[in-house]
């Protein structure tokens, strides 16, 4: 990992930043600037029949360096400092060099003329045209050379999927501040020795925030006015709840901030007495609450929580950081250990969902940068266009199930026939496994399917008739009703769970789980913040799946529910079309409580 080491007076003074607080906690500690590392450039020559193949994925790469750029100038121009200034001309020269006729012709020049790799084309271009610039004796124009390496690393990086940052040799007890991370980078974190995080881009429901979530390492997000200043090694406080970060804190905010962590610390081992009490409302209704995974490691915070069961297991991290596929054996492992560290209870999975911002660098070129990857070849898509992977992963799943209960989860369904296509080859895989006597589970685990595209909400009757239970995945559902990217900080004031558009959906598919006698769940972010779980269950939600790390808190809240009560209130809001009413309605209802 490479530390910036930018020259420039540190500011010393106590600061106050605000981003978008998307894991709650408080961290104290110094900070630690990281940028992706390169790691070593392939280089390779390509047959002439892949030339075109080549050009356009250094045309992507260009394409979506210059995107990230893009991002970074529309939030440098809301800064008010002289800084957001300076950074604003850095990011334009940056801009006009990427979009220039030179860097692109002199790139698919190199890859047509000497048939070599886009990552070679690149730095040879780099190296050229740096040399050229530092030759230079105009001090102005030497120092462009800087600006030739910062894009071609911006290019390099797109390229070869090294976006991610290892965290092998952080100081402990740190503070990471970065431009972006991604949800892989979020996963290598280790909460032992990374005290919190802190960086420009990234929305409030985005794979990354998840993640921090399932870390529990509070997190800071979008935020704005401060990354590009901070310095390794500056004081920071973190409030990954209010979504407040301060830099050289003075000695009274520091001695204000300490009082809360010991508050949090009391107010958590009060939580942790209601373990071994079940979800229950005042009036005797039953609430069920499950834990959703994203390592497999999290399997122990749930039994400690009290989860019973797994509403959701992401098996995306078994396709993360790694250059090959897993095998059939691999993740057969994975799912057997979660299956067996939850002792009878369910455990649900989920297979593949990668694309959009969910990437995993062992799917390789198996999913193309299309135009607008949100609705693209994402998520069971794939996994039908790519029946091995499918194949492999059903299989694991099925001998996992002899350990225990297990049950299928399908993400991104959007119509009946996809539920059908798993199913022939979930009957295919079964033939061949007890061809071999290779154990499975008996009987056969569920089929169900994730509702989290409006259509499938709006046609949930039809998926019910297909599908053994129903998981509402609230996060991206609220993306595709509302268009609004959940990854994206641009627009995360207007990313609204409690939209009515949202909510009605939730209601069409309740309704129609419930016609039909199979069970629902709600396994996206809304499950595990007490204030809208307040609501799930008003509407008459009986199992919510949540990072294990919010299941207290929403014991709690459920605890202290009256759930005619909230039904009654749930009916009331559902009846809205103003969201800020919906918002008012809740609030005081729970202020009520
Ligand atoms: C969701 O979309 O709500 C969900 C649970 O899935 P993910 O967050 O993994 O997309
Ligand atoms: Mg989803």
């Amino acid at each position: 990992m490479k530390t910036k080491t930018k020259a420039g007076p540190p500011l010393t003074s106590q600061r106050f930043g605000h981003g978008i607080g998307v894991s709650a906690g408080i961290a104290i500690g110094a900070a630690h600037v990281v940028e992706p590392a390169l790691g070593a450039v392939p280089e390779y020559r390509i047959a002439s029949g892949q030339i075109d193949k080549e050009l356009v994925r250094f045309r992507a790469s260009a394409q979506a360096a210059r995107a990230q750029i893009g991002k970074l100038r529309r939030k440098a121009r809301d800064l008010p400092s002289e800084a957001g200034d300076d950074l604003l001309l850095l990011l334009d020269a940056h801009r006009g060099m990427i979009e220039s006729e030179r860097l692109i012709q002199g790139v698919e020049n190199r890859i047509r003329e000497r048939a070599i790799n886009a990552e070679a084309a690149v730095q040879d271009w780099v190296h050229d045209l740096a040399a050229t610039f530092a030759a230079m004796t105009d001090p102005y124009l030497a120092a462009r050379a800087e600006d030739v390496h910062e894009v071609g690393r911006r290019i390099l990086l797109q390229l070869t999927d090294r976006k991610h940052v290892a965290f092998t040799s952080v100081p402990p007890g740190c503070i990471v501040v970065a431009e972006e991370l991604s949800p892989a980078d979020t996963a290598l974190m280790d909460p032992s020795v990374i005290a919190g995080f802190v960086t420009t881009l990234g929305g409030a429901d985005s794979h990354t925030a998840i993640m921090a979530r399932s870390l529990g390492l509070p997190a800071v997000l979008g935020l704005v006015d401060m990354v590009p200043t901070i310095r390794s090694g500056d004081q920071i406080i973190l409030d990954g709840e209010a979504g407040e970060v301060i830099v050289h804190p003075d000695a009274q905010t520091l001695a204000d901030y300490r009082r809360r962590i010991e508050a949090r610390q009391r107010l958590e081992r009060q939580l942790r007495r209601l373990r071994g009490m079940p979800a229950i409302t005042r009036d005797k209704i039953r609430v069920t609450l499950q834990a959703n995974l994203d390592l497999p490691r999290e399997v122990e915070v749930a039994r400690r929580a009290g989860a019973e069961g797994v509403g959701l297991v992401r098996t995306e991290f078994l396709f993360m950081n790694r250059p090959d596929l897993p095998s059939e054996d691999e993740q057969y492992n994975a799912l057997r250990r979660i299956v067996e560290a939850s002792q009878g209870y369910p455990v649900t999975v989920r297979t593949i969902d990668v694309g959009g911002e969910k990437l995993a660098t062992s799917l390789g070129d198996r999913i193309a940068a299309g135009a607008n990857p949100a609705l693209g070849l994402r998520a069971i898509r794939l996994a039908l266009r790519e029946p091995a992977l499918l194949e492999t992963q059903l299989a694991a799943i099925l001998r996992a199930g002899a350990h225990g209960p297990v049950r299928i989860l399908l993400p991104m369904i959007s119509v009946a026939s996809e539920i059908r296509a798993v199913r022939r080859i979930m009957a295919k895989v079964v033939r061949r496994l007890r061809r071999r006597q290779i154990a499975i589970g008996d009987p056969l685990p569920e089929v169900g399917v994730m509702i989290e595209v409006p259509g499938a909400a709006l046609a949930a009757d039809s998926l019910a008739r297909e599908s053994e239970f129903f998981a509402i995945g609230t996060n991206d559902l609220t993306m595709y009703t509302l268009a609004i990217d959940r990854g994206d900080e641009q627009v995360a004031d207007l990313y609204d769970p409690l939209h009515p558009g949202v909510l009605r959906l939730i209601q069409l598919t309740v309704d129609a789980a419930n016609r039909r006698g199979i069970d629902v769940s709600v396994c996206g972010e809304m499950a595990g913040n007490p204030r809208h779980a307040t609501l799930l269950v008003g509407m008459g939600l009986r199992q919510l799946s949540m990072t294990p790390n919010s299941l207290p808190r929403v014991k709690q809240r459920i605890r202290q529910l009256d759930g005619a009560a909230a039904a009654r209130r749930a009916q009331t809001i559902l009846d809205q079309y103003d969201p800020e009413r919906v918002s008012a309605l809740l609030d005081e209802f729970i202020e009520a409580l």
